[in-house]
């Protein structure tokens, strides 16, 4: 405990106080304000509760604010209890001196004045004068401050803020140098859409997800993305870019950046995913993919459907009499063939040397008609492979449907027929006369 009685105002104080004995170099003892700070209650100020943790006095001072500040406290004491000599003097023209020190538990250091008290005398009180940001540290934040703009400057992506009006009052010159236009050269918000989304509709959808992203960051004050978007620059040409937005207090804040490369990319490998690498025709899995779309047109336009399964007669053959390169030059012709006769049907190799199509629109006698076109085409392949050109022929196999449509059981039945037109000698068309609905 104290060796002396603290005074009984230093408890009415709701100031953070110490008692210091004569020496200054020994804490005597704490005040409530001084005990809940050190306890790291967040109590407000008129309370005057007691902290949980006690405090063993007397303590060293050293151990409360670290060896330097004690030092200081300890010569500042000195100064005071000494005449005014000298170089001395200025010291004491300050007025009450103070020194910086960090405490227990708090990461900011404290302002601590030294005044010396008549109750009981000789001591020294120590007066916590608040907070400080230290010197080193509050220059790095205000210089940040002052260079905000041109790091927001310096970020590799467009960067924009808007008022609570919605006028843009902060543009970077990424965003500038992304789309093109100089700083004022389109007038305002609209001018923007009609410039970088000329197509009406389009921006319409694009305008859409602006609202709602921004309802939704004013709602929740989070990052919203908002997908990736083709915008045209002032030289016409068009970028993929990405757009995320976030109400930071009342501002829009718009943060952009081109992905053209990566949706080029991903545009690559998704091509390469649905085709046939040998033909450059669709593979299986993007004729499902496309002949639902069709299925559902046709459906809603109550168009028939016709699906022609088509294979090439003897074509182990080809391989075995000409070779494995060869037979590949016939698939890849084949295939060019099929494509002029097919036109803007879904046209897909599904394996091997079998193809299939899907025509809307057409009756069967008229889906029969095109699929003795293509046959007869086939015939006139000519591939000249060394010495003797390849003869080709192909059998083909016709299913038409009304909606509603089962793009299993149309294959089916179309593959049926071919069978049909197999066994039947091959070279020739064949048709499934199952159920075709009106068609
Ligand atoms: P069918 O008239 O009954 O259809 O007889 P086919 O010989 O045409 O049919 P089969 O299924 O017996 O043989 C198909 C051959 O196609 C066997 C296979 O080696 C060949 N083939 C499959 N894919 C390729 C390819 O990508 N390139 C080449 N060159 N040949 C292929
Ligand atoms: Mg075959
Ligand atoms: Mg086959």
């Amino acid at each position: 405990m104290a060796d002396t009685a603290p005074p009984a105002w230093m408890e009415w104080v709701n100031v953070p106080l110490l008692l210091l004995a004569p020496e200054a170099d020994r804490v005597l003892a704490l005040n409530g304000a001084m005990r809940r700070l050190l306890a790291g209650d967040s109590a407000e100020p008129g309370d005057t509760s007691e902290p949980s943790s006690p405090t063993f006095l007397p303590m060293a001072l050293e151990r409360l604010v670290g060896a330097e500040a004690a030092a200081q406290l300890a010569r500042a004491a000195v100064r005071r209890d000494t005449p005014d000599t000298g170089a001395d003097a200025g010291a004491h023209a300050a007025g009450a001196p103070s020194v910086t020190a960090r405490l227990p538990g708090h990461p900011r250091a404290f302002r601590l004045e030294l005044s010396p008290v008549d109750e009981p005398p000789g001591h020294w009180l120590v007066t916590l004068c608040g907070e400080v940001v230290g010197k080193e540290e509050g220059k790095a934040i205000s210089s940040i401050y002052e260079d905000l703009q041109a790091v927001l400057e310096w970020m590799p992506v467009g960067i924009e803020i808007y008022d609570k009006d919605g006028d843009c009052v902060f543009t970077n010159t990424h965003a500038q140098r992304l789309f093109g236009w100089e700083k004022d050269e389109l007038i305002d918000l609209d001018d923007w859409w009609e410039h970088a989304y000329p197509d009406p509709a389009y921006r319409d959808a694009a305008m859409k997800a602006w609202d709602e992203a921004l309802a939704a960051s004013q709602a929740d004050g989070v990052a919203v993305p908002m997908n990736d978007w083709k915008v045209t620059c002032k030289d016409g040409t068009q970028k993929f870019v990405h757009f995320r937005l976030r109400c930071i207090g009342d501002h829009p804040v718009l943060v952009y950046w081109d992905v053209s490369q990566e949706q080029q990319v991903q545009a690559e490998l998704r091509h390469r995913a649905e085709t046939d690498e040998l033909t450059g025709l669709r593979n299986r899995r993007r004729f499902f993919a496309d002949a639902k779309l069709v299925l559902d047109t046709a459906a809603a336009s109550g168009d028939p459907v016709s699906v022609m399964m088509i294979d090439i007669d003897h074509f182990k053959v080809v391989n075995d009499l000409h070779g494995h390169a060869v037979g590949d030059a016939v698939l890849r012709a084949f295939a060019e063939r099929c494509r002029s006769v097919v036109g803007d049907g879904v046209l897909a190799r599904l394996g091997g040397e079998e193809f299939v199509a899907l025509l809307t629109g057409l009756s069967q006698d008229k889906a029969a008609e095109r699929a003795e076109e293509l046959r007869r085409s086939i015939e006139t392949l000519a591939i000249s492979a060394q010495a003797e050109p390849v003869v080709l022929t192909a059998s083909i196999g016709v299913a038409t449907a009304a909606a509603p449509f089962d793009i299993d059981a149309l294959l089916m039945r179309a593959d049926q027929a071919l069978y049909a037109a197999k066994r039947a000698g091959r070279d020739r068309v064949a048709l499934d006369r199952g159920a075709i609905g009106s068609a």
